[in-house]
């Protein structure tokens, strides 16, 4: 029996077996664009998380350094060609293309230690670093007042932050009004488990409306820069944020942070500072 194809059968099956054929092929491919697709976007931003100077090294820690080994970083950076930048200047490159120097870093304090005040800021307006001190307010309310102060644990003043803030090269950060434990009632700012969002939103929005509103009386700057507490990020938490007027927010993940959009600028990542390492050991894995 002779099977008759008519001239347009003839053409389908000729179109289905080329599509079949590319698709082979296609699938013996090395999956070149895939690699492409996940190399981070943006420009890369090395951003150092600072807490706590003491000056005996015996004190110091993981989240403790010395005034010589903050020094020494500074001296290091400058002397790579790395120049520091503000939070405001990420989110203008973010927001509208404002170019940044060529070799950008960013230098973050959390907390708001005395010693922040007393051995950073003297350092880093001699070097000629800005950074980003970010706040708990409770704390500052608290060391506003009449308690005793020891520059091994005490907090700054809102005198002090005023002070930081007047200078022109600190931005204040907003670190959480009430929200800084790590095994309380939540982790830090985080959604608890069986909250509703509803009511984490209200809760989160009572806390850092109220820093930021501080923060505003205080020092006349409404902060656009939020520090986690931890580290402990959730999705939950980025509206309301918004909200508030923060723009740019820090965790913990340790890793450099590609600027490219405004989504860029959320949880970014960033490198903690511990003490025991030359600034040439800690940065070699930092600046390629
Ligand atoms: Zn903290």
């Amino acid at each position: 029996m002779v099977i008759k194809l008519s001239y347009k059968t003839l053409l389908f099956f000729l179109c289905v077996m080329m599509v079949a054929a590319l698709c082979f092929w296609a699938e013996r491919q090395p999956r070149f664009s895939v690699t492409v697709n996940t190399a981070p976007k943006g420009t890369p931003v090395p951003i150092i998380m600072y807490h706590h100077i003491m000056e005996q090294e015996e004190d110091a820690g993981d989240y403790v350094i010395t005034p010589q080994e903050f020094e020494n970083d500074l001296v290091y950076l400058k002397s790579k060609g790395y120049t520091g930048v503000t939070g405001a200047q990420l989110i203008e490159y973010a927001e509208n293309g404002t170019p940044l120097p060529e070799k950008p870093v960013f230098i973050t304090f959390d907390d708001g230690y005395e010693s922040t005040y007393r051995y950073a800021f003297p350092l880093l307006k001699k070097h000629g670093f800005p950074a980003a001190v970010s706040i708990v307010g409770k704390f500052a309310d608290i060391y506003s007042g009449s308690i005793a102060k020891d520059i091994s644990y005490s907090q700054m003043n809102w005198q002090q932050i005023k002070e930081l803030s007047d200078s022109g090269i600190i931005e204040i950060g907003n670190h959480t009004y009430d929200m800084h434990e790590a095994n309380g009632s939540r982790k830090g700012c985080r959604i608890n488990e069986g909250e509703s969002e509803e009511q984490y939103a209200a809760a989160l929005a009572d806390d850092i409306g109220r820093l930021q509103d501080k923060i505003n009386v205080m020092t006349g700057k409404k902060p656009q820069i939020f520090a986690y507490p931890f580290g402990f990020f959730c999705r939950e938490s980025v509206d309301t944020l918004k909200q508030m007027g923060i723009r740019l927010s820090l965790g913990c993940e340790e890793g450099t942070a590609y600027v490219s959009d405004s989504d860029s600028l959320i949880n970014m990542k960033r490198y903690n500072r511990a003490h025991g390492k030359t600034s040439e050991a800690f940065f070699k894995k930092i600046l390629k």
